[in-house]
């Protein structure tokens, strides 16, 4: 039996040169955990090229949703990128991933930390009801190297507070801090950087990490998970895995 449910293109929306969305239909027995990510691929000279996509989109939605980098010469993405709708996509049946709820002990704020396409699997995590019982502060951080990548910035911003069934919850709950290293914009710098200053906790009126309230995932490159690693350990946090509950996890956003 095949890994992958053939799924059809619905919407394609390009940000910038490099990076771009898409919306797919999803099969009705596809089950997932938000924050989970599962294979992605097209049908190439009649074998599947695949690689790992987080989900965009919350479990509840009919429609799945995935956001991409453009690789030039990505053996995936140099193709995909060209995605029109009507086009077929390969969607792996079985979503997995660490970056669960379950995964985290109770505390009082998540924290959900991002670089780049690691936004995509906190996007499923900041529409999920589940988090806004759980927690009583949700605070989501993305950075990039310039303003246009800031993905999704408008919908957080403008469309969430409004969402029909989440959108007052999300008011009093959410906060979303976009930052930007290479231009001048309202935050600016790396995350672990304005972790290490104190900035990021005075710009968010918090006090720093402590295993006692907080809880932490991690979405980005592999520098930027060791580097916010090297934060998180000397605060006394530890990481959680699949059997055993801790206070941060941690998911790659690609693979070097
Ligand atoms: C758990 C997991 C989840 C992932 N989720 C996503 C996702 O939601 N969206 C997404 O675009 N990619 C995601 N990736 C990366 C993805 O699997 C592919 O690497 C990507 O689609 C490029 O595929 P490719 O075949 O074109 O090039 P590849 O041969 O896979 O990659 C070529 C090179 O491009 C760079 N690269 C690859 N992906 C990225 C990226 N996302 N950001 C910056 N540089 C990158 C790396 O240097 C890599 O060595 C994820 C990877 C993992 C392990």
């Amino acid at each position: 039996m095949s890994k992958f449910n053939i799924a059809t293109v619905q919407s394609v929306h390009h940000w910038t040169d490099t990076l771009f969305s898409f919306t797919c239909s999803r099969d009705p027995g596809l089950r997932f955990n938000n924050g989970e990510f599962t294979m992605v691929g097209l049908d190439v000279e009649g074998r599947p090229l695949a690689r790992a996509y987080s989900i965009v989109s919350p479990n509840y939605e009919e429609h799945l949703e995935f956001f991409s980098i453009k690789v030039q010469d990505g053996p995936l993405t140099s193709r995909l990128q060209h995605l029109k709708v009507g086009d077929e996509v390969l969607i792996g049946k079985k979503p997995t991933g660490t970056l669960l709820v379950d995964n985290l002990l109770p505390g009082k704020t998540l924290w959900l930390l991002s670089t780049g396409t690691g936004l995509a699997p906190f996007m499923s995590i900041i529409r999920d009801p589940d988090i806004y019982e759980r927690f009583e502060r949700v605070i989501l951080t993305h950075t990039c190297r310039h303003k246009g990548e800031l993905a999704y910035m408008d919908y957080i911003k403008h469309d969430l507070p409004g969402h029909e069934y989440l959108g007052d919850v999300i008011k009093d709950k959410l906060t979303y801090y976009p930052t930007v290293t290479r231009e001048e914009f309202e935050n600016e710098g790396r995350i672990t950087d304005l972790i290490a200053s104190g900035k990021l906790f005075s710009d968010l009126d918090t006090a720093p990490f402590s295993p006692e309230h907080d809880r932490v995932m991690l979405c980005g490159s592999t520098a930027m998970l060791r580097d916010t690693v090297a934060l998180l350990k000397p605060a006394g946090l530890v990481e959680g895995k699949n059997s055993t509950p801790g206070h941060y996890v941690i998911e790659r956003a690609f693979v070097d």
